[in-house]
């Protein structure tokens, strides 16, 4: 999605908004917005990531300046702020989360965000999320599954246990910081007095300075590797879902928390079934004696095949319903339906035989169709349930 509409606009306030005001404006649509009270529902999806995107940006006064100067533009190439629409779902929640919380405190293990590491002082350096894709099947999906994944994740060094000093060296206190991690600033002006505090650039806000770095990992404290990791996937998730594995992202750097694997789901096309929510839908065709007379045809089901009866006088576009056959159901027991829905085959190739025994029907007063009329068809749709 790419925004372009009024970030004042989208939350419905003045562009003389205060601080307080914006926050209520933003809470109240967040919440409205929020994907757990509206699964499955794309439009609010959006309406969640707007909203945030409009918070991020006007909440921040450096930002809120440049913005209403500049408008969307201006806001290209801002640190921390690559573009709008480049927002997505796990950025908005995680904005959300960050300085709200979750309502309720029912959020399930897919919207399970925790908050961000931070404070004042010593900087602690939290480690990147790792975001995938996972195609998984509709079986996969019908019945929830649990796949081992391999990613490649900065872990602990080995060598140095995270603290990047080489073995036998001490990490010393900052010099410029003192090991506070921050530098306060003491300006005085025509108004008063005023202290600025900002990150110690030395020691990039760790406080301490490492002398001599481990080799294994030039002193970052982490290194690459390879690791298995299980998502438990839960039956029912559509394409878009995510599942938020916390902790298992990178490690931070000199020994910081680590971020969150973010898992999202992709939905690898079926080749017989159509999926509608929870139900599954298959086309099948019948010929015209298998409609008239009634037959019984083995089908196709997620997990095997069973037996459909079909009664004589079968209509085509006609629905048959297995109750259970379908998706379990993401948030509530229960599973949705295999739907049939029957096509009639026209034949379009006659041999002789067929041709003649054809002709013969045709003749038959029996095989006639009732006086078509817009009425009939209403109510035969209505009796196909089409
Ligand atoms: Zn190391
Ligand atoms: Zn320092």
């Amino acid at each position: 999605m790419v925004t372009s509409r009024d970030y004042y606009e989208i939350l419905g306030i003045g562009r003389d908004a205060g601080d307080d005001e914006i926050k209520k404006a933003y809470r109240q649509m967040a919440l409205k917005y929020h994907p757990d009270r509206n699964p499955d529902d794309s439009t609010a999806e959006e309406k969640f990531k707007e909203a945030t995107e409009a918070y991020e940006v006007l909440k921040d006064p450096q930002k809120r300046r440049i913005y209403d100067q500049y408008g969307h533009a201006g806001l290209k190439g801002q640190a921390g702020f690559s573009g709008f629409g480049s927002f997505d779902m796990a950025d908005a929640l995680r904005a959300f989360m960050r300085d709200f919380g979750g309502f309720g405190g029912s959020f399930d293990d897919l919207f399970g965000f925790g908050g961000r590491s931070g404070g004042r002082g010593r900087r602690v350096y939290k480690g990147e999320d790792l975001k995938l894709r996972l195609k998984v099947t509709l079986e996969d999906i019908a019945e929830g599954v649990e796949k081992t994944l391999k990613i490649k994740v900065k872990d602990r060094c080995p060598d140095c246990g995270g603290s990047g000093s080489a073995k036998g060296s001490r990490k010393s206190t900052c010099p410029q910081c003192n090991g506070a991690g921050e530098v306060r600033h003491v300006t005085r002006s025509l108004f008063g007095q005023f202290v600025n505090v900002r990150t110690c650039d030395y020691c990039n806000g760790t406080g301490e300075i490492i002398s001599s770095p481990c080799k294994t990992c030039n002193g970052e404290g982490r290194k690459t590797v390879e690791k298995s990791v299980n998502v438990k996937i839960p039956g029912g998730v559509v394409e878009g879902n995510y599942i938020n594995l916390q902790g298992v992202g990178n490690v931070g750097p000199y020994g910081g928390p680590n971020g969150d694997l973010i898992v999202f789901i992709e939905e690898s096309e079926h080749k017989t079934f159509e999926r509608h929510g929870d139900d599954i839908l298959f086309e099948l065709s019948i010929s015209i004696p298998q409609a008239v007379l009634g037959t019984e045809i083995e089908i196709p089901t997620l997990n095997g095949t069973t037996k459909l009866k079909i009664p004589p006088g079968t209509q085509s576009g006609q629905l048959f319903r297995l109750r259970n056959k379908g998706i379990k159901h993401l948030r509530r027991a229960g599973r949705g339906d295999q739907l049939i829905r029957i096509h009639v085959w026209t034949p379009t190739k006659l041999d002789k035989r067929s041709k003649a025994l054809f002709a013969d029907l045709e003749s038959l007063d029996s095989v006639a169709p009732p006086k078509s009329s817009k009425s009939f068809f209403k109510r035969l749709r209505e009796s196909l349930g089409v």
